[in-house]
């Protein structure tokens, strides 16, 4: 199947507000990067409004990181500028908000572009932006497949190809993708059958790139959620069904968004440089069964 451009140029937008504070002493542990603290890492993280992305935002901030945080668009605008007050306020020492459409080539190579020439630099990616979507294959469509496999297995192919240039300028170069628990666990009476297939694809990319990448010393990995809880609450149709995720979830809760972001730091973090290639699960044993 080929996959199109969703969304013309002209529908594109993009902008960014810096946000500059001095940087900040931090206090507490020594730093995850003892020998770069003159120099913080520069980190874009995609679909960074909400869950599992802010999560990540808050704890990068605490590192002291740059972050470019991407929203989709400026409905997201007051979160984000509580984010940036959140992350400034942890310790970040410079964050720019950048505002995409995701799902085509344009919006990933404007991400990069808008990135590196705020900061001078691009260190670390998190493709994270992504949705869910129920149903078999019977009630997809041609557009709604080739909309999934735009937004998350292209645009993670994307980002990484127009980010190489900065990544291998960096000691420090590492993309986290974030993949899903349905490209590994189906239930007839729970199918996700296109967001599996595009998050298969995303692995599959994500496991080729690392060893593209590896010779270069940019690591790739991906971080494979399990039922993870949504900023929002759910709504009254969607109640029981997260009721039943829990059930279904061995250690009978669905994750905290912190506890994914975890992982995700983990692996951009120093102490993970061997690590590529790899899928990191954390969905309390549910695709273990
Ligand atoms: P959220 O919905 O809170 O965050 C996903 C973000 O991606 C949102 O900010 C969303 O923007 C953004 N996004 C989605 N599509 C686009 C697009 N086309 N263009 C721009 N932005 C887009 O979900 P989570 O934090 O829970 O999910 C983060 C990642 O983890 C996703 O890739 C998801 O598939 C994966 N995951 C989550 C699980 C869960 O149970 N929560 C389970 C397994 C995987 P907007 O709000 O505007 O839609």
């Amino acid at each position: 199947m080929g996959w199109a451009v969703p969304a013309p140029l002209s529908q594109f937008k993009v902008g960014y507000a810096l946000h500059q504070a001095a940087a900040r002493q931090r206090a507490g542990p020594t730093p995850i990067m003892p020998e770069n603290t003159s120099a913080p890492r520069v980190v874009l993280i995609t679909g960074a409004a909400s869950g599992i992305g802010a999560a990540l935002a808050r704890q990068l901030a605490r590192e002291g990181a740059h972050l470019a945080l991407h929203a989709r668009d400026r409905t997201a605008q007051a979160r984000m500028t509580t984010l940036v007050r959140e992350c400034r306020d942890a310790g970040a020492v410079q964050c720019a908000v950048l505002y995409a459409e995701l799902g085509s080539e344009a919006a990933a190579r404007t991400l990069i572009d808008e990135t590196h020439s705020t900061f001078g630099a691009l260190d670390q990616v998190v493709s994270n932006a992504g949705y869910a979507h129920q149903g078999g294959v019977t009630d997809s469509s041609w557009s709604s497949l080739e909309r999934a496999f735009a937004v998350m297995p292209a645009t993670f192919a994307m980002l990484t190809r127009f980010a190489l240039p900065f990544l291998e300028q960096s000691r420090r170069a590492s993309i986290v993708a974030l993949s899903s628990f349905v490209a590994h666990s189906y239930r007839a009476d729970r199918l996700f059958a296109e967001t599996a297939a595009a998050k298969a694809a995303l692995e599959a990319l994500a496991r080729s790139a690392a060893l593209e990448l590896a010779p270069r010393g940019i690591t790739v990995n991906c971080v494979v959620p399990g039922f993870t809880r949504k900023d929002r609450p759910p709504d009254p149709e969607n109640a029981e069904a997260w009721r039943r995720a829990s059930g279904d979830t061995p250690t009978g809760r669905v994750a905290e968004p912190d506890e994914v972001a975890a992982a995700i730091r983990f692996l951009l973090g120093l102490e993970a440089r061997q690590i590529t290639g790899a899928l990191l699960h954390v969905d309390g044993g549910l695709t273990s069964r």
